[in-house]
């Protein structure tokens, strides 16, 4: 499966995180046998006890929802924050990378599902986070992007309707505030259920699962 979903991913730019949360490390080296660094988890916990057990060239992106006092314990080495839902968090995200003296990049997460959902933000909330003067002064932090994630449903049109949105709110903060940001590249959508979709609306980064390591528990 990784091979092929790579031979669908490469000629379309689009990158794999392959979502490892809840698997065992041997599942996890198999793939990176094959030559797979990308993988993401969504708890901090088991995020850190990967990292320290696995090699240390993977690149490990965070997924989930991330409580500010827990930004600590990743700061040091994870390579993308996909899930960044709260200007509380870019500035205690801002604040450990300083520690660590290194820059984070984050995508802003934002809530595009017609679904019910507490986090992400939305446009407007989205904007004011970025004219804040506070967030001018986070040197330690790189947005390059946003993410989002489509209602669980069937219907494949409005799925698509919710990437388009997503899209269009990357185009608007793009043009509003990264015009001359070259870094501020990356629309993070798509997993099992939705990535043909996903990358159909122009997904520079897919999220998968369960369609690389069989259904979890
Ligand atoms: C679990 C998870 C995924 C992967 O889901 P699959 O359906 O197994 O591909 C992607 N994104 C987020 C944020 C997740 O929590």
């Amino acid at each position: 499966m990784l091979e092929n979903l790579l031979k669908y991913l490469a000629p379309k730019q689009v990158k794999l995180v392959a979502v490892s949360k809840t698997k065992p490390l041997d599942q996890i080296m198999e793939f990176y046998d094959r030559g797979h660094k990308i993988f993401g988890e969504n708890r901090v916990q088991e995020l850190v006890q990967k990292q320290e057990a696995l090699p240390k060239d993977i690149e490990w992106h965070f997924i989930g929802h991330l409580q500010s006092k827990k930004v600590k314990y990743l700061a040091s080495f994870v390579a993308l924050i996909h899930s960044v839902d709260s200007f509380k968090l870019l500035k205690e995200i801002n604040k450990q990378a300083k520690k660590n003296d290194r820059v984070i990049d984050c995508l802003l997460q934002f809530h595009i599902a017609e679904e019910e959902s507490k986090f992400g933000f939305n446009l407007e909330t989205g904007k004011m986070a970025l004219e804040s003067t506070d967030f001018q002064e986070c040197k330690n932090i790189r947005i390059v992007g946003v993410m989002g994630m489509a209602s669980f449903t069937e219907d494949k049109n409005q799925i698509r309707r919710e990437f388009k949105n997503l899209k269009s709110i990357f185009e608007v903060l793009k043009s509003n505030y990264f015009e001359n940001a070259a870094w501020f590249k990356e629309l993070s959508m798509g997993m099992t259920g939705d990535y043909k979709i996903a990358v159909n609306e122009g997904s520079t980064i897919v999220r998968i699962g369960s369609l690389l390591f069989g259904k979890r528990n």
